[in-house]
């Protein structure tokens, strides 16, 4: 409801008038809370979009500041995915990525956040760390969960996933550092053959550049 007072003041007399209205107003919050969902989140996954995902790692960042924890920044890339769109057909493409957004979701905590980086990439922002282990924990978790089949329309699909870790404050100061390191390491997994994480190690900066200027 919106309640609006307005004084009426009459001119001669002393007595004073207060018009109120109530209005109903369930409909614009509906429809301003739907227009925020769609502007925040995929509409594929339902998962935190980037413009989320960079408000959530700036209050994560905060957080991990003034409680001296680390963050960890995971990087996961389905492997061979083209290969499922190909042979499958995009239709069942869509229905992995919403599979793989359940089963990310379901493993981790209420804290963190999984959001959808763009096609079948995701980031995983796992705030108030109080080592690396953990989200190399995490990580293992991860790949063996997809160990299992995915049963779509029928279809039995084992998928392997890469991930890229990277970590704040040991891996740079800035959210977007550690974001392109934690890219950089999930590079280094799929090189070394896909099906594995890599935790991100300041000397993959010069094996980057190479990399780049060979392809
Ligand atoms: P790699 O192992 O190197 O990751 O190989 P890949 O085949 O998974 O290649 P890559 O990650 O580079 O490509 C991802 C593909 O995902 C490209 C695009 O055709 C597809 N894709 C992107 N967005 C969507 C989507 O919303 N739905 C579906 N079905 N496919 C998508
Ligand atoms: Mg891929």
């Amino acid at each position: 409801m919106l309640l609006n007072a307005r004084q009426i003041e009459r001119r001669m007399g002393k007595e004073q008038i207060i018009l109120l209205a109530i209005e109903d107003i369930t409909t614009r919050k509906k429809m301003e809370q739907e227009i925020k969902r769609l502007a925040y989140h995929d509409p594929l996954t339902s998962l935190p979009n980037r413009m989320l995902l960079t408000d959530r790692l700036n209050m994560a960042k905060i957080l991990s500041d003034r409680n001296r924890k680390k963050l960890a920044l995971m990087m996961l890339d389905i492997d061979k995915f083209k290969e499922i769109n190909d042979t499958l057909g995009h239709h069942i493409g869509d229905l992995l990525l919403r599979v793989v957004a359940e089963k990310l979701t379901r493993i981790l905590r209420k804290e963190d956040t999984v959001a959808r980086f763009g096609g079948d990439e995701f980031v995983l922002v796992l705030p108030e760390q109080k080592d690396v282990q953990t989200a190399l924990k995490v990580a293992r978790k991860i790949i063996n969960t997809f160990r299992k089949a995915v049963v779509l329309e029928g279809h039995a699909l084992i998928i392997t996933i890469c991930i890229g870790i990277s970590i704040y404050p040991d891996h740079g100061e800035y959210i977007d550092v550690i974001l392109k390191n934690a890219d950089s390491a999930m590079y280094r997994a799929k090189q070394a053959g896909r099906n594995q994480y890599h935790l991100y190690n300041e000397q993959y900066r010069d094996g980057t550049i190479q990399f780049e200027t060979h392809l």
